[in-house]
C-alpha cells in the first residue's frame, strides 16, 4: 500500500522479479499493488529488500505498508507478467501529482542524438504533468488533455514496452507527434513558431526587460528579469499587486546561493521532484531588484520544473540573465489563468508577449510554497507537486465526507476509505471568480475520485460562503465545526492521532461558539470534542470587515483596554497619528469602541500583530493577508531573551485569560525611550511565546496531558514558532505541528474532515 499506482511501480517489480529469476504476476487493486511470486525463498527475500531500496524503487513510489502471506503453489509458473488491466484499480490512487522533470529526461533533452533533443515537453513515468491534465478517470491517455495528440511509432513503442521508462506514461510525446510552443504578441498574433527560435526570442525579450506570460504546467506565469527593478515595478503596477512579494525561478541551486542562504534541507527541498517555492533568508546587499520582495527577510525561490523552463534558462544564460520573477498569471487575487484565450484577454494588458503551447491545462494548479522550521519543511501553500497525494488515516472512514474548508486560503477535502484527499490551494472565496472556481473544483474532484459524500463538514461561521455552500447540499448531513478546533484537528489527522492533546491555536479570526471572534486559543482537544481551556482576553474591534485591514482599529482597542478609564485620546495622539493622521477618524472609531457600536469581541492574535506593527511605523494597512505581521517579524535581527510582561487571570467557571495590558504599556514606554524596532519586536514575540507556554502549562497541570499541538495562521511566523517550540521542549512537552498541510486556513478542511469522520 502507498503511492504505488501511476508511478511506474509494476514495471519496477517486473524488472526486479525477472532479474532474480522469479515467476509470478503483479497487478493494481483497490488497496494498492498485489504481487504473487514463485521461486527460491532467499530470492524472494532479496526481492522484498530490493523493492524497498532507493536503487530499485521508482523515484515517485512510496510504500506505506507491505503485507506478506504464503500461498500454496497451484501450478508452477514459467515467467513473470504484468497484468495491465486497470479495471480493478481504485480511482483513489490513480491520479498522482505533477512532477518536475527528472534527470534522465534532462539528459535526453540535452543529447543531440536523442529524438527528443531540445523538446520542451519531454517526460516519462518518473516526471511530467499528471493532475493538471486529467479530465476523467481512469487515468489513461484518452482521459487527459493529451488525447488530441496521436502518438508516433517511436513514442508508442516506448509507451507499450514494459521495461521502458515511458511504459504507460500518459503524456509521452515528441517533437514529431506532441504539443509545440509558439511566441505571440499580446493580441495572440504569432511572432515565432519554430521551437529554438521561440525560446531564443523569449530570452531576448526578457533580458531586455519585457514582461512575458509563460504557460507552464499548472497555469501561466508572468515572467520578468528579477534584477531589473524598473521592469519588476512595471509588472507590479500592471498586475495590481502593490506589495506582496514575488517568487523567483532559476536553473541551479548555485545561482540561488548568490542571492539567498540555502541550508542543506532547503537545497534538498528545492531539488525535490515536487519542486516547491522555498522561502530562504535574503543575502545582504544582493542585486535582486528591491521591489521583488519588500518588507520581508526572505526570497521565494524555485528551480525550473518543466523542460521548457530549462530550455529558456539555457538561452537566458547567453544574455547573463540569471533569475526571473515567476509570479502567478492572474490579476490581483483572481484565480490563476491556465488557458490560452483567457490569458490573452486578461493578461494582454500586463505582458508584452506570450510563450504559449497547445497542451491544454485542465486544472490550474499554483506553485506550492514551503519554508523551513527547525530544518523541517512546513507548508504555506500546498498545491503543485503535492496535490492530490492523499493523507492516509489509520481507520477507514465509515462514510464518505466532504469538508468545505474556510473562506480564506481555501482548500477543501474529501474523506474516503482510509484517505483524506485535500484539494490544492483554491484562494479567497470572497472574490467571485475564485468562488466560481471553488464550486467547479469540488465537482471535478468529486468525479475524479468517485466520491458521493452524504456527510458535509463546514465552519461554524454562518457568514462564510463555504458554510453556505455546505448548507445548500440538501441531501447531506451537515456538521458545523469551530474553526480553531479544526486547526488543531488538522495536526491530529496528519499524525494519525485522535487526541486528546493540548491545542494551541494562534490565528487571525475564527467564529467562536459564543458568537465572538476567536483567535488565540488553548484547547483540550480530541477529534471527538474540545474544551476551551484558555484564550487571549477579549478586546472589542470596531468595524468588523475593516478591522482586519486597518491597523488603527485594533491599535485603539488595545490602548483603550490596557488603560481603561485612564485612556485619553489626546495623550496617545502622538502614537496614533503614526497610524491614522486624520484625527477626526480617530475620534469616530474611539467613540464607536466606547459605545460598542458595530463592535465584536475578539481574542484574535493576528490583529495584535497588526496593531504593534503599526505602532512601530511598519505600515498601517494589510494590503494582503498578514502583511503587517510579516513586516513585524522581519525587523527582528537576533533572538534576544528579554520579553514584555503579561498576566494570566483565572476566574472560576471561566476559561483562563491571557491579558496583554502590561505588554502594551511596556511596549509604548520602549517606543518613547527610542528602543529599536528590532528589539521591541523580539520582546513582543517572546512575550507571546511565553504567554502561550504558560497557558499550556496550566492546561497540563489540570489535565496531566503532555502533548501540545500547534496550529493556526500566526504559526506561519517562523520566529514565534521556533521560540514556542524551544520553550515547550525545555518545559518537557512533546510537540506536534502541521507538516503535510499548512497551519494557516489552508489546513482547516482536513481538520473538519477528521472531526466529521468521528461523528458519523
Ligand atoms: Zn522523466
Ligand atoms: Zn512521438
Amino acid at each position: 500500500m502507498g503511492r504505488v499506482q501511476g508511478v511506474g511501480f509494476r514495471p519496477a517489480v517486473y524488472r526486479i522479479a525477472r532479474g532474480l529469476g522469479l515467476s509470478g504476476v503483479v497487478y493494481n487493486d483497490t488497496k494498492g499493488v498485489t504481487i504473487e511470486l514463485q521461486g527460491k525463498e532467499e530470492k524472494i527475500a532479496e526481492f522484498l529488500v530490493r523493492l524497498q531500496s532507493d536503487a530499485d524503487k521508482p523515484p515517485l513510489a512510496e510504500i506505506k505498508s507491505c503485507d506478506v502471506v504464503e500461498l500454496p503453489v497451484i501450478e508452477a509458473e514459467g515467467k513473470f507478467t504484468i497484468q495491465t488491466s486497470d479495471s480493478q484499480g481504485s480511482p483513489l490512487s490513480q491520479v498522482t501529482a505533477d512532477i518536475a522533470t527528472c534527470r534522465d529526461c534532462l539528459a535526453e533533452m540535452a543529447d543531440k542524438g536523442d529524438f527528443r533533443y531540445g523538446y520542451p515537453f519531454i517526460n516519462c513515468t518518473n516526471c511530467g504533468p499528471r493532475y493538471s491534465i486529467v479530465k476523467n478517470i481512469p487515468y489513461d491517455r484518452p482521459n487527459t488533455t493529451m488525447s488530441v495528440f496521436k502518438m508516433c511509432d517511436k513514442c508508442a513503442a516506448q509507451y507499450t514496452e514494459v521495461t521502458d521508462r515511458r511504459f504507460h506514461a500518459q503524456p509521452v510525446a515528441c517533437g514529431e507527434c506532441g504539443p509545440n510552443i509558439r511566441l505571440t504578441d499580446n493580441k495572440g498574433k504569432t511572432i515565432e513558431a519554430q521551437t529554438e527560435k521561440v525560446i531564443a526570442e523569449t530570452a531576448h525579450l526578457l533580458s531586455a526587460g519585457k514582461i512575458v506570460a509563460i504557460k507552464g504546467i499548472g497555469g501561466f506565469h508572468l515572467a520578468v528579469d528579477a534584477l531589473n527593478n524598473k521592469a519588476v515595478e512595471r509588472l507590479r503596477e500592471r498586475k495590481k499587486r502593490d506589495h506582496k512579494p514575488f517568487a523567483m525561478m532559476t536553473d541551479s541551486v548555485e545561482k540561488i546561493k548568490k542571492y539567498a542562504l540555502v541550508s542543506e534541507s532547503a537545497e534538498q527541498l528545492l531539488k525535490s521532484p515536487q519542486s516547491p517555492i522555498v522561502l530562504l533568508p535574503k543575502r545582504r546587499n544582493c542585486p535582486i531588484a528591491p521591489s521583488v520582495a519588500e518588507g520581508v527577510r526572505t526570497y521565494g525561490f524555485m528551480l525550473c520544473y518543466a523542460p521548457l523552463h530549462y530550455l529558456l534558462f539555457e538561452q537566458l544564460n547567453n544574455y547573463g540573465t540569471d533569475v526571473l520573477v515567476m509570479t502567478s498569471g492572474n490579476i490581483s487575487d483572481e484565480p490563476l489563468i491556465c488557458r490560452n484565450e483567457p490569458a490573452l484577454e486578461r493578461l494582454g494588458c500586463v505582458a508584452e508577449a506570450f510563450l504559449m503551447h497547445d497542451r491544454e491545462i485542465h486544472r490550474q494548479v499554483d506553485d506550492s510554497i514551503v519554508h523551513l522550521v527547525d530544518e523541517q519543511p512546513v507548508f504555506l501553500r500546498r498545491a503543485r507537486g503535492y496535490v492530490p497525494s492523499p493523507i492516509f488515516t489509520e481507520e477507514n472512514c465509515r462514510q464518505e465526507i466532504f469538508a468545505a474548508g474556510a473562506d480564506l486560503k481555501n482548500t477543501f477535502c474529501f474523506a474516503k476509505q482510509n484517505q483524506f484527499i485535500c484539494s490544492e490551494h483554491i484562494g479567497d472565496l470572497e472574490d467571485a471568480e475564485v468562488y466560481h472556481h471553488y464550486i467547479n473544483s469540488i465537482e471535478h474532484l468529486r468525479k475524479l475520485f468517485e466520491v458521493e459524500p452524504k456527510v458535509v463538514a463546514c465552519d461554524l461561521h454562518p457568514g462564510y460562503l463555504s458554510t453556505q455552500y455546505a448548507m445548500s447540499s440538501a441531501d447531506s448531513k451537515v456538521i458545523s465545526i469551530q474553526h480553531h478546533w479544526a486547526h488543531i484537528a488538522s495536526v491530529l489527522a496528519e499524525h494519525g492521532l485522535s487526541g486528546p492533546v493540548i491545542g494551541l491555536a494562534a490565528d487571525g479570526t475564527g467564529y467562536g461558539t459564543d458568537g465572538a471572534i476567536w483567535g488565540c486559543e488553548c484547547m483540550i482537544a480530541s477529534l471527538e470534542k474540545f474544551e476551551r481551556f484558555g484564550h487571549l482576553a477579549y478586546y472589542p474591534l470596531a468595524g468588523a470587515d475593516k478591522a482586519s485591514k486597518e491597523a488603527v482599529r485594533p491599535a485603539l482597542s488595545l490602548l483603550q483596554k490596557a488603560y481603561g478609564s485612564k485612556f485619553n485620546l489626546q495623550k496617545f495622539e502622538w502614537l496614533l497619528k503614526r497610524i491614522e493622521p486624520d484625527i477626526n477618524r480617530l475620534h469616530i472609531i474611539s467613540e464607536q469602541l466606547e459605545k460598542g457600536a458595530n463592535c465584536v469581541q475578539t481574542s484574535s492574535l493576528g490583529r495584535v500583530f497588526d496593531a504593534v506593527a503599526a505602532m512601530l511605523r511598519l505600515g498601517s494597512y494589510n494590503h494582503f493577508d498578514a502583511q503587517l505581521p510579516m513586516a513585524l517579524e522581519a525587523v527582528i535581527e537576533n533572538e534576544i531573551e528579554e520579553q514584555y510582561d503579561f498576566e494570566l487571570t483565572n476566574r472560576t467557571g471561566e476559561p483562563l485569560q491571557l491579558d496583554l495590558g502590561k505588554m502594551v504599556k511596556e511596549l509604548i514606554a520602549d517606543i518613547q525611550k527610542g528602543l529599536t524596532n528590532s528589539i521591541i519586536s523580539a520582546k513582543f514575540h517572546n512575550c507571546l511565546a511565553a504567554g502561550l507556554l504558560e497557558m499550556a502549562k496550566a492546561a497540563r497541570e489540570s489535565t496531566k496531558l503532555n502533548t501540545v499541538a500547534l496550529s493556526g495562521g500566526v504559526f506561519c511566523n517562523r520566529y514565534l514558532t521556533i521560540r514556542c517550540i524551544k520553550l515547550l521542549k525545555k518545559t518537557g512537552f512533546s510537540i506536534l505541528f502541521n507538516r503535510d498541510v499548512p497551519s494557516n486556513d489552508g489546513g482547516v478542511s482536513i481538520g473538519q474532515a477528521a472531526i466529521a469522520a468521528k461523528q458519523v
